[in-house]
C-alpha cells in the first residue's frame, strides 16, 4: 500500500510506493530497452486497447480515437476513503497514498512525437488534459494535479509510445507551495503578478525569447537549471490552465510544436521532461477554507520544458543548486536560429 511521508528537515513529501518495484533488479532494468520498443505488444497502440485499464476519457470520432486517458497500471497514488493523516513513531507525519494517477496516450501512432503531430492533434491532447484536470479537481481531497511528460529513458519514460501523465496529490507539493508563497509576497507589496512582470521584461529584452505567437511566449529562464531549458507563458494573465478557450488551446498547441521542433532539430531526439504549473485545486478543502485567497491575482500558469542533458548528482541533491554549463542567452539564440523550414 503506497503512503506519503514527510521529511522533517525539508518539509518535502515523498511517496513511498513499494508495489512499483519489488526487487533491486526491477529498478536496474527500468526502461533499458526503450528505443527498441515496437508497436507489437505496445499497450498504447491502436488495436491493443484491451491491454490498459478502462478509459477515463477519450477524444474520438466514432470508433476511431485520437487521444485516450487511462489509469496508470502502476499507480503511485490511488483512491482511498480518507486521508488517514497521523503522527507515527511519536513524531513523523504520514497519510494514505490518496490520489489518482493517469496516462494520456497522445496519439494512436507509436512513432509520432509532438513535433511531428499536426497542431490540431496537439490541441486534442490539450483538450484531454483540461477535461481530466477539471474532473479531478472536483474531488476536494485532491489538492494539486500535476501534469507532466517524460520523454526518453533518461527523463524517466518506461514506454516509447508518446504519452504524458497526470497525478493528483492530497497535498500541494513543496515545489509548488514555494513558488505560490513567493508570488503572494510579491503581490502583497506590488499588487502586480510577479510572472506577468517577468514575462514583460523578457519580451522587452528579447534575447532569451525562443518562440512567440498571439497567445504565448517561450523563453529560456534567466536562471535556467538545465541547458536549453525553456518556459511557455500565456500572455493573458491567468492562474488556471483549465480555463483556456479553443483559440488559446490551438495557440498553445502551435507554440509547443514549434518550440519542441526547435529543440529536436538542434539537438536530436534528446530526453526531456515537461511540467505544467497551474493553480492548486480552487475548491476549498474541508477544514482549510480559502487558504490561497489572492491566487487568481498573484499566480500565473505556465509550462516548463526541462531537457535532461546534465546529470543531477551530489551537489544538486545536497544544496538544491544546479550547475548549468549553457548560458540561457546562448541557448535561446541557438534555438531561435533553427530554421523550421527544415522540419
Ligand atoms: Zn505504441
Ligand atoms: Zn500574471
Amino acid at each position: 500500500m503506497p503512503e506519503l511521508r514527510r521529511g522533517p528537515t525539508n518539509d518535502r513529501w515523498v511517496i513511498v510506493a513499494p508495489e512499483r518495484a519489488k526487487r533491486p533488479s526491477d529498478f536496474a532494468k527500468r526502461g533499458s530497452e526503450l528505443d527498441e520498443q515496437q508497436p507489437e505488444g505496445c499497450p498504447f497502440c491502436a488495436g491493443n486497447e484491451e491491454m490498459t485499464p478502462a478509459e477515463t476519457f477519450r477524444v474520438a470520432n466514432g470508433k476511431e480515437w485520437y487521444v485516450r486517458v487511462v489509469p496508470n497500471k502502476f499507480a503511485a497514488l490511488q483512491d482511498y476513503d480518507d486521508l488517514g493523516r497521523e503522527a507515527i513513531e511519536g513524531f513523523y507525519d504520514r497519510m494514505n497514498g490518496v490520489g489518482a494517477h493517469e496516462v494520456v496516450v497522445e496519439t494512436p501512432e507509436h512513432f509520432c512525437e509532438i513535433p511531428d503531430l499536426p497542431a490540431e492533434q496537439i490541441k486534442r491532447i490539450i483538450d484531454a488534459y483540461i477535461a481530466r484536470l477539471r474532473e479531478l479537481m472536483t474531488n476536494p481531497w485532491f489538492r494539486y494535479v500535476i501534469l507532466f511528460r517524460n520523454h526518453g529513458k533518461e527523463a524517466g519514460a518506461s514506454l516509447l509510445h508518446p504519452h504524458s501523465q497526470i497525478i493528483a496529490t492530497p497535498v500541494v507539493p513543496q515545489e509548488v507551495r514555494n513558488s505560490l508563497n513567493i508570488a503572494r509576497a510579491y503581490y502583497e507589496s506590488k499588487e502586480r503578478c510577479l510572472f506577468c512582470d517577468v514575462m514583460l521584461a523578457e519580451i522587452r529584452g528579447g534575447h532569451r525569447v525562443v518562440e512567440e505567437n498571439d497567445g504565448y511566449v517561450a523563453w529560456a529562464p534567466y536562471a535556467s537549471r538545465f541547458p536549453f531549458e525553456f518556459v511557455i507563458y500565456p500572455k493573458a494573465h491567468s492562474h488556471d490552465f483549465t480555463t483556456l478557450d479553443d483559440d488559446q488551446r490551438l495557440d498553445l498547441a502551435w507554440i509547443l510544436k514549434r518550440s519542441l521542433q526547435r529543440l529536436t532539430l538542434l539537438l536530436g531526439d534528446i530526453p526531456y521532461n515537461f511540467v505544467l504549473k497551474t493553480t492548486p485545486n480552487p475548491v476549498p478543502r474541508p477544514g482549510k477554507p480559502g487558504y490561497w485567497k489572492t491566487l487568481p491575482y498573484d499566480y500565473h500558469w505556465r509550462i516548463a520544458v526541462l531537457p535532461r542533458l546534465t546529470r543531477v548528482a551530489g551537489f544538486e541533491w545536497g544544496t538544491g543548486f544546479y550547475i548549468n554549463p549553457m548560458p540561457p542567452e546562448d541557448a535561446a539564440r541557438h534555438l531561435r536560429e533553427v530554421d523550421l523550414a527544415d522540419a
